[in-house]
């Protein structure tokens, strides 16, 4: 056993529906603008036809579990909502071919990729990583992982409310990557492992929160999210 000159980082992780053991994460990987509505309200439509598929992270220490109170975040003036539909990744792959992408499905799971929308903003127009955009402390939130092993996922409505009023509304249908196609991609420059988690891409409506707002979200046939945005530190 190594000896660590402090107590190592807890390793993150979240329920799995229906079972006790928990579910470790490793990394969380997001898709970039995959739905064509919301691409076009960020101002940046996608040609699928000479266009593939792009990707950030965000740490596993940013992960929050639904049904959280999250302080607003410090350092912006907009804090955005993304619903998103989860795959949870349950065995490792490399250069997945699109077809077997079920063979490295674990589950799926409700989560919200909470984005300051000001920062992101600034370092896509000035060419700069998005990190202070995206990878936000309790920025990533996330359901029960539901299992659902080796099951394609490509259809059911997605949708999402503030304080009961509806926001987003879409169907994972209309990802202009499906799942087959961004696990085929991303293994392409990963070596896949479980505990991967790939946040699938928002559909249009994202807007911002203030403190005391009630964020509710679901992804039919999976599961549902829940995040309450406290007052800033
Ligand atoms: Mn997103």
């Amino acid at each position: 056993m190594a000896q660590y000159l402090f107590a190592p980082p807890a390793i993150q992780s979240l329920p799995i529906q229906g079972k006790t053991e928990q579910f470790p994460i490793n990394r969380i990987f997001c898709v970039g603008r995959n739905y064509h509505a919301h691409a076009v309200e960020m101002g940046k439509p996608v040609d699928k036809s000479v266009e593939r598929p792009f990707y950030f992270t965000k740490s596993p220490q940013s992960l929050v579990l639904s049904g959280s109170t999250v302080p607003y975040p410090p350092e912006t003036r907009n804090y955005h909502f993304e619903m998103e539909m989860v795959v949870a990744i349950g065995k490792a792959g490399f250069r997945v071919k699109a077809e077997d992408a079920h063979t490295v499905i674990y589950g799926y799971a409700a989560g919200l990729d909470m984005t300051r929308r000001d920062l992101q903003l600034v370092a896509r127009d000035k060419g700069r990583p998005w990190d202070l955009g995206k990878d936000i402390e309790q920025g990533s939130v996330c359901s029960a992982i539901v299992p659902m092993e080796g099951q394609i996922l490509d259809s059911g409505a997605i949708a999402l409310e503030v304080n009961g009023d509806t926001r987003q509304s879409s169907d994972v249908n209309k990802l202009i990557w499906n799942v087959r196609e961004i696990i085929a991609d991303l293994s392409l420059f990963y070596h896949l492992q479980p505990g991967d988690l790939v946040y699938t891409g928002t559909p249009e409506g994202v807007g911002p929160v203030v403190a005391g707002d009630r964020i509710t979200g679901r992804v039919a046939g999976v599961t549902d999210v829940a995040l309450t945005i406290g007052a800033g530190e």
